[in-house]
């Protein structure tokens, strides 16, 4: 075989290999003209070579962002090195369906790039190689995690029987807004409340009828405070809200609202029949004596005891 023919029959190779191959390969040249289209890209692009080579790179896909891709090259031109984008950073370079069997889900293929100059025999660049991976079930997987640990974050602060924040949480949250208040305008103020002889309820009608009963206060709850406010289960029968940006006064209008709404409350147990409780509550405001947030629970707390003491279901200002 002549040099001649060995180069051709090597070109040949390279071809079928390129061809084949299972990423996608695009050469376009510096304005923006395709070069070269394998068959992944026909096969994903649903554009045959014909309709591709020659043209400019935007009117084939113009959802392209222009500037983006010509700083990309740009970079890569001036630089001659090769670049990447992950699919973390952009979704997709061109958007291709997703045609994956096992991540269905995903509406579009995710791609890795990489880009190559391309260099002339004086050492010019003169084109850019994309290859361009398909990283879809690396993706999905991904943000199927993602997704499930945001989740099991959510979990980790709810309180199982009644899905208000748990105790460990809810008092991050009040210490955050312990240091908060040094800088703010407004006061914020906290709730403690507790059921009243709720032993008595569990002793005479099963602990059952006494969950139930906490699930339906924690209801009252979630219904009369504001998006806003942070409401947590403190511990047995006893429940705490952070009320932020709200003066005593407002908090002491919304507790009041609270105990009647707990009191009106009928709760129908299949087994226990028709079951009602009363609350006593403890409002504190923020102060600036307070050095620590346990002192501000332990103000709120001394009002509850104040609110027990003096005969249960009403609300005591510290
Ligand atoms: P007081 O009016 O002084 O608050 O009286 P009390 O009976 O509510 O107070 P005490 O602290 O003596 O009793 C609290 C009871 O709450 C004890 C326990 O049986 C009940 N309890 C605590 N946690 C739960 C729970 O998760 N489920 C049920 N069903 N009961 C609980
Ligand atoms: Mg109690
Ligand atoms: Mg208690």
């Amino acid at each position: 075989m002549s040099t001649a023919d060995s180069n051709l029959a090597e070109f040949h190779w390279l071809m079928d290999v390129l061809q084949t191959i299972d990423v996608g390969i695009l050469v376009v040249r510096l304005d923006n003209r395709i070069l070269a289209w394998n068959s992944f890209m026909e096969n994903h692009s649903g554009i045959s070579p014909d309709d591709a080579i020659d043209q400019d790179l935007f009117e084939v896909f113009p959802d392209l962002p222009r500037e983006w891709f010509e700083h990309k090259s740009r970079t890569v031109v001036q630089l001659k090195n090769r670049a990447f984008t992950t699919w973390e950073q952009r979704p997709y370079l061109l958007r291709f369906k997703n045609n994956r069997p096992i991540t269905g889900s995903a509406e579009f293929m995710y791609q890795n790039c990489t880009f190559i100059p391309v260099t002339n025999i004086r050492g010019e660049v003169e084109s850019l190689c994309i290859i361009i991976y398909d990283v879809t079930d690396e993706a999905i997987n991904k943000l199927e995690q993602q997704r499930t640990n945001a989740q099991l974050k959510e979990l980790s602060r709810l309180d199982g029987l009644t899905g208000l924040y748990n105790r460990s949480y809810w008092e991050k949250q009040l210490e955050q807004e312990f240091r908060r208040q040094k800088r703010a305008v407004q006061t914020t103020s906290l709730i403690i409340f507790d059921i009243d002889h709720f032993k008595q309820l569990n002793d005479i009608n099963g602990h059952l009828a006494g969950d139930h009963m906490l699930r339906q206060v924690a209801d009252v709850v979630r219904k009369t405070i504001r998006t806003s406010d942070i409401p947590g289960r403190f511990g047995g029968e006893e429940f705490a809200l952070i009320l932020p940006d709200t003066p005593p006064d407002d908090a002491v209008r919304l507790a009041e609202r609270l105990r009647e709404q707990v009191e009106s409350l009928v709760v129908e147990d299949e087994q226990a029949g028709p079951l009602q409780v009363t609350i006593s509550l403890g409002v504190a405001g923020w102060h600036s004596r307070y050095e620590r947030h346990q002192d501000w629970m332990v103000e709120a707390d001394q009002a509850l005891y104040r609110s027990k003491a003096a005969g249960r279901n009403c609300v005591t200002l510290a």
